[in-house]
């Protein structure tokens, strides 16, 4: 495998029944923003440590720009760490806290000075550089501990979780200083995120992991365009499943029997599934119309009971629910208040079948 940074086969475990990391292998570009996104547990964290030889891996290899890093400490790798909870020293001013990482280095007083001072301004902090941590705002020490990891000039910076400790609008603000940063510096950086909001937003890349492995690996657009399993389907934004079995297939489609909806033909490729094997049929949410009247042949169409509805000011989500019992969520299109529908009244829901995606079950 070739890559800036090659992931090859990694494992570890922890002495628990399965692996925190399952045999994981990626190869990432230089000056990639990549995510590594997945549930409380998935292994992500325990990855991110392996590059930056805080835990040593139970098999395989990891190497950075060329360089094998098996064995080779913390403090020897081309990397740095910003965690969550970023531990500033309380005593000293910004501009010393940032100097701190390069004591080791070595370097004269004057030079650690300018270069803690550069570090600083890049992330919009230069004029702060006097004040003590406790002076500071949660999102003004996070920038500091970010500017005392750039400061040694990694290859690689790796963020852990960054920006759980901060509110819903610093945290929005920060991604986008993070992915400005990124651009800015050229940096690959990887970052640890459960959020999946976060990963969309600032990533290039992005790897969904499970149970310690790596479900799929993708851009945004082609994690929520093409999941390849019904759990990235469920991960990546809001997604509707529907059970469903093969009745026939042909060269570019198969069709399918659900429940409500009727035998529908769907394009597919050639290697997917056989007849009567079980399968998930998957339509996002804002692909779903909604309809007073049952809509014209071809669209895939259900009539359904409006459960709950919801106002987010840019966007209103409904869930209906059909008479098998099956929830379906959609979003109203642009310029329908949530006026006018209203919960207990019934509507059909459609799309087209080109809008469904085939996942296995
Ligand atoms: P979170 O988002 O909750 O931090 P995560 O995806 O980062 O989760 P990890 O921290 O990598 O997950 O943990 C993966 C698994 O390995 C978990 O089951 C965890 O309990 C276990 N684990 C992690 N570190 C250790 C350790 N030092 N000793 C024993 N088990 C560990």
């Amino acid at each position: 495998m070739t890559g800036f940074l090659t992931i090859d086969r990694v494992s570890k475990q922890f002495g628990g029944e399965r692996p925190a990391v399952d045999d994981v292998s990626l190869s990432i570009g230089r000056g990639e923003f990549f995510a590594l996104l997945g549930p409380s547990g998935c292994g992500k964290t325990t990855l991110l440590r392996m590059i930056a030889g805080l835990e040593q891996p139970g098999s395989g290899r990891i190497a950075i720009d060329g360089e094998e890093m098996t064995g080779l400490p913390a403090n020897r790798r081309p990397v740095n760490l910003v965690f969550q909870n970023y531990a500033l020293f309380p005593h000293m001013s910004v501009v010393e806290n940032v100097e701190y990482g390069l004591m080791v280095t070595g370097a004269p007083a004057a030079e650690r000075r300018t270069q803690a001072m550069d570090a600083l301004a890049l992330v919009q902090l230069a004029e702060l550089a006097q004040r003590r941590p406790g002076q500071l705002s949660g999102g003004q020490r996070q920038r500091v501990a970010l500017a005392r990891a750039l400061v040694k000039r990694p290859k690689v910076l790796l963020l852990d979780e960054p920006l759980s400790a901060l509110d819903a609008k610093l945290r929005e603000a920060m991604q986008l200083e993070l992915a400005r940063l990124q651009r800015q510096l050229g940096i690959t950086f990887i970052i640890v995120t459960h959020d999946q909001d976060e990963a969309l937003s600032i990533a290039s890349r992005i790897a969904v992991m499970d149970g310690g492995r790596v479900q799929q690996v993708g851009s945004p657009m082609e994690l929520y365009e093409r999941p390849a399993s019904r759990f990235v389907a469920g991960f990546i934004g809001r997604i509707n499943l529907i059970d469903a079995t093969i009745a026939a297939r042909g060269a570019g489609w198969i069709e399918c029997v659900a429940a409500e909806l009727g035998p529908v033909r769907i394009p597919a490729p050639g290697d997917v599934g056989a007849e009567n094997d079980s399968v998930t049929l998957a339509v996002r949410p804002e692909r779903v119309r909604i309809g007073l009247e049952r809509p014209e042949p071809g669209r895939m169409a259900v009539e359904a009971e409006i459960e709950d509805l919801a106002y987010f000011g840019d966007v209103s989500r409904l869930v209906a629910v059909t008479a098998g019992g099956q929830r379906l969520q959609a979003r109203l299109p642009v310029g329908m208040t949530p006026g006018e529908v209203a919960r207990g009244e019934r509507r059909w829901l459609s799309w087209l079948p080109e809008e469904t995606l085939l996942l296995e079950r």
